[in-house]
């Protein structure tokens, strides 16, 4: 087999040369995004290996089946980047990583949720200067507040947990109840008792045409004064033009965000010689009580490692015909 990637870096290539070792299946590394510039890279090979920003429109999977490319394998738990119809209407298989590490971003959303309360990222910065002053640095026990979980997956439960040994009163929605749920002490509810009486809001659904700017003016209306929104799922999630007014009035007096409805154009690139021209990024970034980190909540060893291995074992299953346990369709 003969595996093509897009959108890789140096850690992608270490990760999966390792877990190729059994296989040693011909791996491409290129730097590049998948577009319907490059797509005829992909000549000669059969599997295109792609990540979150790479977008998988009709117009590339024909070029792509055009090139002889037989499975699209997605080094990632999202698939909101492909377009599956034109896909299947093509004979190309798409398989993905469903689970790898449901701690890392779990863990993430605390890391943002703790930074944006108690203020180290500004401390850090004081304490390195010498300035010890603590006011605006003032944040809340999380014991007995009330943190609201819109999606109850696999990260969605294990931020349950974590939020649970804090001493929180976890509020859940998703589509459909669980017994898990039960157990770890969720109270199922529906959205707007969620925006209502949550402390902290964390977004952890999948987006698809019924969650797209799920978070937008309304919903922000219904939610407590003072709101914490947390998003470590998909920028799109959330409209950005009515969280910035939600900041502006004060309704929202926190926000984390690993994701961002344009990230396409800025993560995982070094811009930092560049002006960046996307005014709404830009105003985001000029709040102090705004905290954004480059789509990073995937990303510790453990999940890197898990991601590699998963994705060759699809590679291998789509091999040797057995069933694509991880296929989408
Ligand atoms: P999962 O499939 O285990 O869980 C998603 C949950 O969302 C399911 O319980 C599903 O029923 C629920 N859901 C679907 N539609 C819904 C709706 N309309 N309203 C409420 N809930 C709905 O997925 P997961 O592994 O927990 O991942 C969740 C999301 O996290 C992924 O879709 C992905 O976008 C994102 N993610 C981000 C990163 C990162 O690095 N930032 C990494 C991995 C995953």
């Amino acid at each position: 087999m003969k595996v093509i990637f897009f959108s890789s870096k140096a850690y992608d290539k270490q990760f999966f040369k390792e877990a190729n070792n059994p296989y040693g299946f011909d791996l491409r590394f290129l730097e590049v995004p998948l577009t319907p510039a490059t797509a005829v890279l992909a000549k000669g090979h059969d599997v295109v290996c792609v990540f979150v920003n790479d977008t998988v429109s009709a117009d590339i999977l024909q070029e792509l089946a055009a090139q002889g490319v037989k499975l699209i394998a997605l080094r990632c738990a999202g698939f909101n980047n492909v377009d599956l119809k034109a896909a299947a209407a093509l004979g190309i298989k798409v398989v993905r990583v469903p689970a790898y590490s449901p701690y890392s971003v779990a863990e993430h959303t605390m890391a943002l949720i703790l930074t944006l309360n108690r203020k180290t990222h500004r401390a850090y910065n004081r304490v390195k200067e010498g300035n010890f002053a603590l006011n605006g640095l003032m944040g809340f026990d999380l014991f007995g507040k009330t943190a609201g979980l819109i999606g109850l997956g696999k990260i969605g439960l294990c931020t349950a947990r974590i939020l649970k040994g804090f001493g929180c009163r976890v509020l859940g929605y998703d589509v459909a109840e669980t017994p898990e749920m039960q157990e770890i002490g969720i109270e199922f509810t529906d959205l707007d008792t969620l925006y209502k009486e949550s402390d902290i809001i964390s977004l952890h659904c999948p987006l698809t045409p019924q969650t797209h700017h799920i978070i937008n003016k309304t919903a922000i209306n219904k939610m407590k004064k003072g709101v914490m929104l947390i998003n470590t799922s998909r920028g799109a999630l959330v409209d950005t033009k009515a969280v910035i007014v939600g900041l502006k009035n004060e309704q929202i007096s926190y926000l984390g965000l690993d994701v961002y409805e344009e990230e396409a154009h800025l993560f995982f690139e070094d811009l930092s010689n560049k002006v960046i021209q996307d005014d709404v990024f830009m105003r985001l970034l000029s709040f102090n009580n705004v905290l954004i980190t480059g789509h990073q909540a995937f990303f510790t060893s453990n999940a890197l490692q898990s991601i590699a291995e998963v994705t060759l074992q699809n590679i291998v299953a789509y091999a040797q015909q057995e069933e694509l346990q991880n296929e989408v369709k």
